[in-house]
């Protein structure tokens, strides 16, 4: 993503530090800052759509707070086949974030993400800590929640419990939206956000 302004063939800059460095010429380019990431996961029905608005309020000025499933349709579009390459997506989301740590604020994605499946993304490099919370609530909840929306959304129940229970069990930092009431739970994700910035 930082290319070398000194070197005449088009090379990658790598990260070095706060910076980026051309591994040819030793060049450095400004604007090149890695910086936390929230990642605030969760499978359908984990109250993910119903906390971006409240933490959209909470957040101004020290994140910038995004809901992963803006960029699907473009990047359906893009596609020949209409079909989103899903690690491209990621690591779309990776590059957007870094950008938002050059404007002096930490990004929040809220999606279905985890980690793992970002380590081997190019975009990782450009990236410091990631910061993993699960929005969660128990299983027959879920499926309660999922049934009741409209038509159009996607109704892959089961497969949606499973990935929760595996989220509930494979990330430490938990919010049970189900135990809390909206603003509690956003005020719970606000408070793990600043304990760690
Ligand atoms: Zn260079």
């Amino acid at each position: 993503m930082h290319y070398c302004q000194t070197c005449e063939e088009q090379r990658s800059m790598t990260p070095r530090g706060e910076a980026a460095a051309c591994p040819r010429c030793a060049a450095v380019a400004p604007a090149s800052r890695t910086g936390p990431l929230f990642l605030v996961t969760g499978a359908s029905g984990g109250g993910k759509t119903t906390l971006l608005p409240l933490l959209l309020q909470r957040l101004v000025g020290e994140c910038a707070v995004f809901d992963v499933d803006w960029l699907i349709d473009p990047l359906a579009r893009s596609a020949p086949d209409g079909q989103v390459d899903w690690a491209t997506f990621r690591d779309l989301w990776l590059h957007v974030a870094h950008g938002v740590t050059q404007n002096g604020v930490d990004p929040l994605l809220l999606g279905p993400f985890f980690p793992r499946q970002l380590d081997d993304l190019p975009g990782r490099a450009w990236i410091g800590e990631i910061h993993t919370l699960v929005l969660d609530c128990p299983d027959d909840e879920r499926r309660r929640r999922i049934q009741s929306r409209p038509a159009w959304r996607a109704r892959d129940i089961e497969e949606q419990v499973g990935f929760g229970r595996w989220l509930r069990e494979n990330v430490d930092a938990v919010v049970d939206t189900a135990a809390l009431t909206p603003d509690g739970a956003a005020d719970a994700v606000v408070d793990w956000v600043r304990s760690l910035r």
